[in-house]
């Protein structure tokens, strides 16, 4: 078997035991990496002020070799928050309006993919078989044949891919598309991703799909695509929550409940989670079932998230103000309708958390998968299942058929949503989690990880 070779912005490097348990992608991508030995190389998120990183900080564990790499200041500002979070991101989540191109970081985009290449390719043996992660490295693949590499090279995108009239507005488009071109597999979250890829290829007329939709040829090369849904460890997650509900902290949280049902929204505080339009629609749901006011807790816990970015800092302000206002004109002097935490929560207790919610409400803009409302689905009591609110337009909802499907947009239905599923019987309510708690157990992050190599590495 070829060795593996992992490469992705942020490298998983396992901790010291007693540290929290690194998240099921890194599970799944160590084991892969263990299995069949290899490389996982990657930045190690410190930058190095403006003098360049002189060699790779070299770790191994068992079979795996972690490589990571310090960058300049310069490099984080143009590639990381200037051209991948500025604008990769954005217009990745359909929001053209919010990308914000500058040529410099255009430019540290390109320059860092080319330098991680150079740091990369002394490690490479011929026969290793290399799986790029996410959008910070699109241009990965060229700059490696640029030097010769004939390696399997593969590519997964962890974010939508938007349809051909927002992706050819970016100035960068045919870097970016020829960059694709250049992997064996380009793999997408969902059906519709691959759809607005292989869209947009021939609608451009710079390309062709093949063999229905599965291979695709542009710029010279034809390679395959495909469709695969990101997922977590379910049976150990589902396990974790059990445990977990037992745990001092639940047991408090569940007090400080008091006898109301919960509510929980769980995201980083990001523009494309629909956290705003959520709460909207959560202040509506009250005034239209006035009989649960004061019977319902909303906990919305979001963590802080690219504080450098304007958007970002903007949200933040945005989101604590609408939660004081919903809370000073609902609440009362012994209820508090909706609690924002702004920051990370221990996993034990968010497992505990989910499990002891009647509602998760996962109602994001735009997502490329969504793993909160996998946890949630995964944490539930079999005998009293609590019911999953998932936007239409998160990857997730193209997989979770149990889920009341909502329109972010439409704030009323969100709220009536949320009626429905605080009203649903018990019969219905294990139904729809039967249905999908079956679907995450089948298809889950092993899955995930074992059919992209496979369609990589098979011919
Ligand atoms: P994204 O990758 O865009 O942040 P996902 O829903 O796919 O969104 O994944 C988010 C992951 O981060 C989940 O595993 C979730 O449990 C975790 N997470 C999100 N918010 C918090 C929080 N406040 N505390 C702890 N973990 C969190």
């Amino acid at each position: 078997m070829s060795r593996l070779v992992v490469v992705s912005n942020r490298v998983t490097v396992p901790q010291k035991s007693g540290d929290a348990p690194a998240g099921g992608l890194a599970v799944a991508l160590q084991a892969a990496l263990e299995e069949r030995g290899g490389i996982w190389m990657g930045w190690s998120g410190n930058s190095s002020g403006e003098r360049g990183p002189e060699k790779l900080d070299i770790r191994e564990h068992g079979n795996i070799t972690y490589a990571l790499t310090d960058l300049t200041d310069t490099d984080v500002e143009e590639y990381y928050h200037g051209f991948a979070n500025r604008v990769l991101w954005p217009i990745c989540h359909y929001r053209l309006d919010l990308a914000e191109y500058g040529r410099k970081e255009m430019a540290g985009y390109f320059r860092v993919n080319r330098f991680f290449a150079h740091k990369l390719a002394p490690l490479l043996k011929p026969d290793d078989i290399i799986w790029v992660h996410d959008y910070h490295l699109i241009p990965l693949a060229a700059e490696l044949r640029q030097m010769g590499f004939k390696n399997k090279i593969g590519f997964f995108l962890h974010i939508p891919w938007p349809p051909a009239d927002v992706l050819f507005a970016m100035p960068v488009h045919e870097q970016i598309m020829r960059g694709l071109s250049q992997y064996d597999l380009v793999g997408f979250q969902t059906d519709f991703d691959l759809d607005n890829f292989g869209g947009g290829l021939v609608r451009e007329g710079i390309g062709e799909r093949l063999e229905g939709g599965k291979k695709f040829s542009t710029y010279g090369r034809t390679f395959k695509g495909g469709a695969y849904s990101i997922s977590i460890e379910t049976k150990a997650f589902a396990e974790f929550a059990v445990k977990a509900s037992k745990s001092s902290m639940v047991r408090k949280a569940r007090q400080s409940v008091e006898g109301r049902d919960l509510i929980i929204g769980v995201d980083r505080l990001d523009y494309s989670k629909g956290i705003t339009q959520r709460i909207d629609g959560f202040e509506q749901f009250l005034k239209l079932n006035p009989a649960y006011q004061n019977k319902v807790t909303y906990l919305q816990v979001t963590p802080k998230s690219r504080s450098e970015v304007p958007e970002y800092e903007q949200m933040q302000r945005t989101v604590a103000e609408q939660a004081g206002r919903v809370n000073g004109a609902l609440g009362t002097v012994d209820w508090v309708p909706i609690r924002y935490v702004n920051r990370s929560v221990p996993r034990p207790l968010l497992a505990g958390l989910y499990r002891l919610a009647k509602i998760g409400l996962v109602t994001p803009l735009r997502d490329g998968m969504n793993l909160v409302a996998k946890e949630y689905v995964a944490a539930q009591d079999p005998e009293d299942p609590g019911v999953l609110v998932l936007s239409r337009f998160a990857g997730a909802a193209r997989e979770l058929s149990g889920a009341l499907l909502v329109n972010p947009y439409d704030i009323e239905g969100t709220a009536h949503a949320i009626a429905r599923g605080l009203t649903m019987s018990l019969d219905e309510r294990k139904q729809r989690w039967e249905k999908m708690m079956e679907h995450l157990l089948k298809y889950d992050i092993n899955r995930w990880c074992d059919d992209f190599l496979k369609d990589l590495t098979e011919e």
